[in-house]
């Protein structure tokens, strides 16, 4: 299939309150690893108060506890909608804060549990101290296989039932400090606490997204043109295996 007849639909919620350490970068990477391609991106803000229409992926970033509780309560009005879309093979990406209300509930220190919208089986708890530093994480489904990026979060999160990590943290803490893993991942729901931003320095994560989305989209696997990542994969390759 030729790629400029193709379409992608991508809506990143909640921008003003969730867009911690340049979570943007995110989006902005989807978009331009298509547009360099010629696929035509129909892009959507999703804001508080706005409804929340069909797409073939859906970003949401990081924040702090105050910001991820006015999130919570307005994402929580349109779970039903949203796990109707991740049984429909839409993609989704949350980024820490993001990819904690992606599970059942982030409990926050002395404040009350902030319910999430279970897209994957997950929980978070506010841990005693804070994990800051770069991350480097070895997948088994990506090549290359690694995931780089920054994290900054002190909820400890555990994965339940059929939500797998997203691989094995290298360097840094990932989900929890303790069982060696970072993120999640159910059927094309992504959640990690690595920002960066994410993307741009994981050419191979975005495309590997933008794939899923559009196979959600024409219901079958497109191939797509390699792009030149020298400068990407530079930036990657010079976070890999360094904590700070
Ligand atoms: N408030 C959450 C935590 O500290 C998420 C932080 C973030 O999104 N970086 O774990």
């Amino acid at each position: 299939m030729n790629e400029r007849n193709l379409k992608i639909s991508i809506a990143h919620l909640y921008p003003k309150l969730l867009n911690l350490y340049g979570d943007l970068g995110n989006v902005i990477t989807l978009k331009k690893r298509c547009e360099w391609r010629g696929i035509e991106v129909e892009f959507e803000e999703i804001n508080i108060g706005d409804k929340i229409d069909n797409h073939d992926l859906y970003f949401i970033g990081g924040g702090q506890d105050k910001q991820q509780e006015e999130v919570a309560q307005e994402l929580y009005s349109h779970k039903s909608e949203l796990i109707s879309q991740r049984d429909d093979g839409a993609v989704f990406l949350g980024i820490c804060g993001g990819y904690q209300l992606f599970g059942h509930y982030y409990q926050p220190h002395d404040k009350d549990k902030l319910l999430g919208i279970s897209l994957m089986d997950a929980y978070t708890v506010a841990g005693k101290n804070r994990f800051i530093g770069n991350v480097t994480v070895e997948t088994d489904f990506l090549e290359p296989k690694t995931l780089v990026g920054f994290e900054n979060h002190s909820g400890l999160t555990y994965l339940q039932g059929d939500t797998k990590p997203l691989g094995k943290t290298v360097v840094g803490n990932g989900n929890n400090g303790k069982d060696g893993f970072e993120g999640g991942r159910y059927k094309n729901v992504f959640g990690t606490y690595l920002h960066g931003s994410l993307l741009p320095k994981n050419p191979h994560f975005a495309d590997y997204l933008i794939s899923l989305a559009l196979e959600k989209r024409y219901g079958e696997k497109i191939e797509l043109t390699k792009l030149d990542d020298t400068f990407e994969l530079a930036a990657h390759n010079s976070v890999i295996g360094k904590k700070y």
